[in-house]
């Protein structure tokens, strides 16, 4: 059984269909990218998973139990935590404060506490009591991946981490994912940056237009095939 599955996935924003039968899963210990282009429906898959979406129960189950229709608030208890596209940090708290926000509805022992990210991202002991509004946009990307981990979450969602960030920058960052992965987490990673998602994931699944165009691993998969699936041309 896989820790996370989805099967037959829908979603709707109104009258506007936004996925269509889509089937991933996320064994243990694994980490997933999810590529695709802009408006392939990354970012509502990762809204269906972490519950700001709601679908049919058995679409979604977690650990075998059916979660597809439970809320943000009801997930994140059962271990899912998300790093949301745009980090959406409390501006006028400090970074600490933001961290311990993370620990609100889980209070699971784990590996991940104030110390514990604090050595992930030396940069936020140091800057531990400045706002959110003060921080780089590299630095507030560390303070949304650490409040996430404060869950000491099972799977760890997250939604383009390098979105508008300078190539070193998304370095240091992706030097922690590591770490995380020895933790015991299993990652779902969005990645707009193939190379990115190539070399951090173990398994990648493409989408297009609401749909799963291709799976693989990054040393079967071709440069045509990612392309293929990636702008629907062959
Ligand atoms: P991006 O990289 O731009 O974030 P994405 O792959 O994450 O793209 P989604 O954001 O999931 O794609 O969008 C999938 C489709 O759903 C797009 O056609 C988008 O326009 C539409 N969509 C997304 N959010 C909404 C919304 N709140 N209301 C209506 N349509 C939406």
């Amino acid at each position: 059984m896989a820790l996370l599955e989805t099967s037959g996935l829908t979603a709707h924003y109104g009258d506007f269909q936004a996925l269509f039968g889509v089937d991933i899963r996320l064994e243990q210990g694994e980490t997933v990218a999810i590529i695709g282009a802009n408006g392939a429906g990354k970012t509502t898959l990762m809204r269906s998973l972490s519950g700001v979406l709601q679908n049919a129960p058995d679409m979604i189950r977690l650990d075998g139990t059916a979660i597809g229709g439970l809320s943000a608030e009801d997930v994140m208890p059962l271990g899912l935590a998300m790093v949301p596209e745009g980090r959406r940090l409390f501006p006028s708290l400090s970074v600490e404060e933001n961290l311990l926000i993370g620990t609100y509805g889980r209070k699971v022992d784990g590996h991940w506490t104030l110390e514990t990210i604090y050595d992930l991202f030396p940069i936020l002991r140091e800057r531990r009591n400045s706002p959110g509004t003060a921080l780089s946009g590299g630095q507030q990307q560390m303070v949304a991946i650490g409040r996430a981990l404060m869950s000491n979450p099972k799977v760890l969602l997250c939604d383009e981490i390098s979105l508008g960030l300078a190539p070193v920058v998304i370095k240091d960052i992706y030097a922690a994912v590591p770490k995380i992965q020895e933790s015991g987490a299993s990652l779902i990673v969005v990645e707009q940056d193939i190379g990115q998602a190539m070399k951090v994931a173990d398994r990648v699944y493409c989408m297009m237009e609401g749909r799963v165009t291709l799976e693989g691993t990054p040393d079967t998969l071709s440069r045509d095939d990612i392309h293929n699936a990636y702008f629907g041309v062959s």
